[in-house]
């Protein structure tokens, strides 16, 4: 079954989702204020329509009731972005996620009960800076304030040697829970796994381990 979506506010990131979701095949009702940002999603999603958000009559006129999960993506405009998530979510909204702009919009959007609160800005950022550390690390998932998992090739310093060998729970506190092989992925590989030299490594761990991990051996 097809799942519905609504994304409001065709910026960047809104466009980017309204996209991706359209392309997947998902029902996306995109909506923005703007007449130019509509039209260029016409052909993109299933409904496009020019309205604003922060509008309880347009958001009830529209049957956004109806929609399973509802992203807001409305970018520097904090306070309509605000009013539009306590409006959906007092519409009974099942699914919101919405953008922050910075943590006071995130904390904000958490006590009105948004469910997923994002910040792509600030994570890519982080990710992009793990990245520039080090070539090997290819990705970067922020789990809490302080806890990552971090996926990274592993390279000449690990090839040939096998995770006791390596040491790295005890060495580094982090777990390694899965290698890449090709096709094929490890789950939970055994200690005496031996790597080779293109695996990627998914590791798991308390950022300052992690960094530790990164330094020493990637
Ligand atoms: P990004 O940083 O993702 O590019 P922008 O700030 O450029 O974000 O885009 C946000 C979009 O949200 C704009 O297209 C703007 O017209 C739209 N928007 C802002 N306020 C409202 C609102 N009340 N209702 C609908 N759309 C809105």
């Amino acid at each position: 079954m097809k799942k519905e979506f609504a994304v409001i506010g065709l910026g960047r990131f809104g466009g980017s989702i309204c996209r991706e979701l359209s392309r997947e095949g998902m029902e996306v009702l995109a909506l923005d204020l703007d007449e130019d940002k509509v039209n260029e999603y016409r052909d993109i999603a299933a409904h496009a329509v020019i309205a604003d958000s922060t509008d309880e009559n347009v958001l009830r006129e529209l049957g956004i009731r109806n929609i399973d999960h509802v992203i807001v993506a409305i970018g520097d405009n904090i306070q309509a972005s605000m009013l539009t998530t306590l409006m959906l979510k007092e519409l009974g909204i099942k699914t919101i996620t919405v953008k922050a702009q910075n943590d006071y919009h995130e904390k904000i959007l958490s006590k009105i009960g948004a469910d997923h609160v994002v910040h792509p800005e600030r994570d890519m950022g982080k990710r992009i800076a793990h990245n520039i550390i080090s070539n090997n690390i290819l990705d970067y998932i922020e789990l809490s304030d302080d806890h990552s998992v971090v996926e990274v090739k592993a390279g000449s310093k690990m090839s040939g040697r096998t995770l006791v060998d390596l040491d790295i729970r005890a060495e580094y506190g982090c777990n390694v829970v899965a290698i890449k092989r090709k096709k094929e992925v490890i789950v939970s590989p055994m200690a005496t796994e031996e790597i080779h030299e293109s695996d990627i490594l998914i590791v798991i761990g308390a950022d300052k381990d992690i960094s530790r991990f990164e330094k020493n051996l990637v």
